[in-house]
């Protein structure tokens, strides 16, 4: 499905992040990968992770370093040749601001939301796409508390809402280029960055409790979806935010 594909995938911190589930998803179907990772820190998790991986590349690439961005690539350009797609997994809110009430935010932690969790899309979209010669496909992660209040996602929820409109706005831009932009929302998951959200545990029964499906989603899952849209089976499909989230998004009452 993916062979003769490459793609790039942002935001593998380790084995429970979201961006590894897409990964093993499209290297199953036969992706070619380079994985990015955020500072040193996260370096020797990725390099560990990715060790087994034929010709897979590891960069540096923290996206509030503009030259890191683009030398990253740079080296995809150089090692690939191309780029099929691309996965955007990232996301950061300082901790104190994903608690208590989203009106006493910050101005530091509004502009690090921001720009950490949405303006990084058109950041790397335009950076992706002189390399998507023969038309690419984008993935974003998002989540329900871009449009309904959810308790302690506060400014997250802002951010989000930012980034769905940049799917739009950049699918409309790229399309012209058979560039696809979508995103996936997805329930909630028990990952690094989830535990900085105050209360999970509680998000994570309620809705074992009231989704259509009775249970939580799994990473496995948001990769699949994560695969098909990455796919020429998504061929038509651009602009959208399709939900992963064993339908809790249509309950009201
Ligand atoms: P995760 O494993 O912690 O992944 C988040 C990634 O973002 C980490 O690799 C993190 O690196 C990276 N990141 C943070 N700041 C960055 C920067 N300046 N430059 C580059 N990378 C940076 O958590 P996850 O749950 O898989 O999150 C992936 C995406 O899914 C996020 O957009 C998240 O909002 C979204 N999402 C998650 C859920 C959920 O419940 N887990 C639900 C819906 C949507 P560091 O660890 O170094 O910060």
């Amino acid at each position: 499905m993916l062979e003769n594909k490459t793609g790039m995938i942002f935001g593998v911190a380790n084995q429970r992040s979201i961006a590894w589930a897409c990964a093993q998803a499209c290297l199953e179907k036969g992706a070619k990968l380079a994985f990015t990772y955020q500072g040193e820190r996260l370096k020797e998790n990725v390099e560990k992770l990715t060790a087994n991986l034929d010709g897979a590349l590891v960069v540096p690439c923290d996206v509030t370093n503009q030259a890191e961005v683009d030398a990253a690539f740079q080296t995809v350009e150089k090692e690939f040749g191309k780029l099929d797609f691309l996965i955007h997994s990232i996301a950061f809110a300082p901790k104190e601001a994903l608690e208590g009430e989203f009106l006493m935010t910050s101005r530091e932690a509004f502009v690090t939301a921001m720009e950490i969790s949405a303006f990084s899309l058109p950041q790397l979209a335009r950076a992706a796409a002189p390399l998507m010669k023969d038309g690419g496909s984008i993935v974003t992660m998002t989540y329900y508390g871009a449009e309904k209040v959810v308790q302690n996602y506060n400014v997250m929820g802002v951010a989000k809402s930012a980034l769905e409109a940049s799917v739009r706005y950049l699918a409309e831009d790229l399309g012209k280029q058979n560039i696809r932009v979508n995103a996936v929302s997805a329930g909630p998951i028990n990952t690094l960055s989830a535990r900085g959200v105050k209360n999970m545990g509680v998000m994570l029964r309620h809705i074992a409790e009231k989704s259509p499906l009775r249970r939580n989603v799994e990473a496995r899952e948001v990769g699949n979806t994560t695969l098909f849209l990455v796919s020429d089976l998504a061929s038509a499909i651009t602009g959208e935010t399709i939900y992963v989230d064993c339908g809790f998004n249509i309950i009201g009452i």
